[in-house]
């Protein structure tokens, strides 16, 4: 308790300026946050007392700085960052409204630097040089590796000087189909060093879309290794990009070269097939090359990559990120989220293959100087403790992961957890879809020993970093909550009509403003970018996902819009449905969707994943509706509960609705595009489940 006096007290003695920003009225009187006692955890005087931003007082002052003041909080922290050049007068210029021309977004124009540069060069200038920038851990435990950041640094410039040989220049786009190597984001920092523009395909798509995505940014040259092991199977890379080549070349795009690295724990060179007059193995070449290479300054506004969103919703959209903002957004980002401390080892599980691994595997910690782990293997692998163990070997202090590797290692016993010490750990974090409160609370008290906050990162591909966050030593915490918006980010929700909606409310999540890590446009579709995101509530940018705000100002993501289900005139948000069904001690994971019904227009059609070992029943079935009904309210009870052995996911683990909708309403030959699914055997299981 003295801990939530203390913070009671410090929200009274607000500046009063703050309360000009609507949303955070609630929290500046305080009293509303006494009121709600139980639902909120606090971070422990030790850790706040260390932290950047120590109380919701301090964020107060930066946030508001940040919203009246964004070009001079953010040039003054891009000062920090080394630029050949200061950009110009204008530190950054925004049309964000259609009707008044197109959406156009710029950031420190005119001023020359490189994020390779920052990453590498730059801290090995401050001493850095020895410090482990990467460990590496591969798929076998005791398989391991480090390179420091001179290390790191003569890799790269290796690479960049092998690429800049085969012709390669600043604006090419170069394709990266790798599996987690340090090769990866060796590969990403030395295209960032020469200028030219990297497109990561996550190594676990299809030949098809590969080549799709090979023929809409026609490389000279992509780069893979043979094969990878992921935990016991073996998947031979190189196939798949012979087929994706095979297939670009009839659509008329042709590779000059294919460099290919041989990652011997998975496939003996020898057992590759090659194409001499294509094909050049990495080690052959690239360790011939000078551990030194100039850097090719580019302008704030050029182009760094290329990426895929995941392809939840559909067909998927080529986000086009620029360089000066996103170094200085993903850094800060970075720094405040995680409250990074030069001290901290970090470890991420994404891949570099998705956004959260550029962002927050390669570019927010190496811009920071920190040092990072990167996983080759399954977190499953050989067992599900493997997490804790790596956790443990590596005295890892800040763990970001996903929701869905959560709720999965819950499936398994706690004693997977219990049996590693996980004392280094101080701060956890979750992406990629909103967490439920039971799994929220799982990761906390039992991988965090309930003393490391949780970071629940909403953020996007096209938002570059993070958007509404928790600064871990600030906020009390709401399981299942995102809190508050990161610096600079002018979160809105607004109604049908595009009408702004304060207090407590529920609605579309737009923000208003630009911040620095935002996309410039889709790549040779900036038409699209206009329609998808800044046409449905002109004068803003829209996220796409529905969001509700409570009686504090605590932000709660209910799942993408498209998603809502209305039940008799309720809107029901998916995540609410979810959480009520996962929170039942035998509910492994759920998805819920909406289906047609007579009665109340939609009707909830529930598919539920049990935990290990437990077998269906009737009863079973009656109890998670019953829980339902207590946590939401009878009008949220599922009609029907649908037996789910595994939920199709993309590949970077989130539910894909719009196949269990068609599933739900019985429409098996109306799947849609099913290209980005992690394992289309679910679907079949799934179908033959119908009716138990
Ligand atoms: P596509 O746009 O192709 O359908 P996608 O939206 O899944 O794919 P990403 O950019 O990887 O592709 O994911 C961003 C989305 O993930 C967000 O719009 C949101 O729906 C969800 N999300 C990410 N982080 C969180 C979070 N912390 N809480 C809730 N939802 C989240
Ligand atoms: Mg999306």
């Amino acid at each position: 308790t003295t801990n939530h006096l203390r913070h009671v007290e410090s929200m009274a003695t607000m500046p009063s300026g703050a309360g000009n920003i609507p949303h955070l009225n609630a929290i500046v009187l305080g009293e509303a946050l006494a009121s709600e006692e139980n639902d909120l955890i606090f971070p422990s005087d030790d850790f706040s007392r260390q932290a950047h931003v120590p109380s919701p007082r301090k964020y107060l002052e930066m946030y508001k700085r940040s919203i009246e003041d964004p070009a001079g909080f953010w040039s003054d922290i891009a000062s920090s960052f080394y630029w050949k050049q200061k950009w110009g007068q204008q530190v950054y210029l925004e049309n964000l409204d259609v009707r008044k021309g197109n959406i156009r977004i710029e950031w420190f124009k005119g001023g020359i630097t490189n994020i390779c540069y920052n990453c590498l060069d730059s801290n090995v200038e401050a001493g850095l040089g020895d410090k482990i920038a990467l460990y590496w851990e591969g798929n076998e435990p005791g398989v391991d590796a480090t390179l420091t950041y001179i290390q790191l640094l003569h890799n790269v410039c290796q690479l960049a000087n092998y690429l800049k040989d085969i012709g390669v220049k600043k604006g090419d786009a170069v394709v990266v189909y790798l599996p987690m190597l340090m090769e990866l984001p060796i590969t990403m920092l030395a295209c960032a060093r020469i200028g030219a523009v990297h497109s990561v395909v996550f190594a676990g798509f299809s030949a098809e879309s590969l080549a799709q995505r090979i023929v809409d940014c026609k490389p000279k040259v992509v780069i893979t290794c043979n094969a990878v092991k992921r935990g016991s199977k073996v998947i031979h890379l190189k196939d798949i990009v012979d087929a994706a080549l095979f297939e670009s070349s009839q659509s008329g795009v042709s590779v000059d070269v294919c460099l290919t690295y041989e990652n011997q724990s998975a496939m003996k060179k020898e057992s590759t097939k090659w194409q001499e007059e294509r094909d050049v193995w990495w080690q052959d070449v690239i360790p011939k090359y000078p551990t030194t290479c100039a850097v090719e300054w580019v302008d704030a506004e050029d182009p760094l990559f290329l990426l895929y969103t995941s392809g939840s919703t559909g067909k998927p959209k080529g986000v086009v990120h620029t360089t000066g903002g996103y170094m200085v957004y993903t850094a800060t980002t970075f720094k405040y989220a995680f409250d990074y401390k030069p001290s901290d080892i970090y470890w991420c599980t994404a891949d570099c293959g998705w956004i959260t691994g550029h962002s927050y595997v390669t570019y927010g910690p190496l811009l920071n100087g920190a040092s990072a782990v990167i996983f080759e293997g399954a977190p499953n692998y050989p067992n599900p403790g493997r997490c804790w163990d790596i956790v443990d070997k590596y005295q890892v202090t800040i763990f970001y992961t996903a929701p869905t590797l959560v709720r999965s290692l819950m499936r398994d016993s706690d004693e997977y957890v219990t049996r590693y010490s996980r004392k280094s750990l101080r701060v956890l974090g979750s992406v990629g879809e909103p967490i439920n409160p039971s799994a929220w609370r799982w990761f906390f008290n039992l991988v965090g020993d309930s003393k490391c906050p949780i970071s629940d990162t909403w953020w996007q591909t096209e938002t570059g970093g993070f958007m509404i966050t928790p600064l871990p030593g600030a906020w009390p915490q709401k399981p299942g909550s995102a809190t508050f918006p990161f610096f600079g980010v002018q979160a809105v929700i607004v109604d049908e009509k595009g009408v702004e909606i304060e207090g407590e409310c529920s609605g579309y999540l737009c923000v208003k403003s630009s911040w620095p890590g935002a996309f410039r446009t889709l790549y040779g579709d900036h038409e699209r970018y206009e329609t998808t995101y800044f046409k449905p509530f002109p004068g803003y940018y829209f996220s796409g996902d529905g969001c509700s705000r409570d009686k504090d100002g605590y932000h709660w993501l209910t799942g993408r819009v498209d998603d809502v289900i209305n039940v008799s005139g309720h809107r029901i948000g998916t995540a609410e449905v979810e959480s009520a069904l996962v929170s039942h001690p035998q509910c492994a994971e759920a998805a819920v969707v909406g289906v047609e019904h007579e009665v109340k227009g939609q009707g909830i059609y529930a598919f539920v994943t049990l935990v290990e070992g437990v077998p269906y029943s009737e009863e079973l079935r009656k109890s998670l509706i019953l829980n339902v009904r207590k946590q939401i309210g009878a009008f949220a009870a599922p009609d029907k509960v649908h037996w789910a052995p595994g939920l199709p996911k993309t590949r970077s683990g989130k539910i894909m609705r719009r196949i269990l909708r068609k599933i739900a309403s019985r429409q098996l030959d109306e799947l849609g595009d099913t290209s980005t699914l992690a394992d289309p055997n679910v679907v079949e299981q799934l179908i033959a489940l119908a009716d138990v």
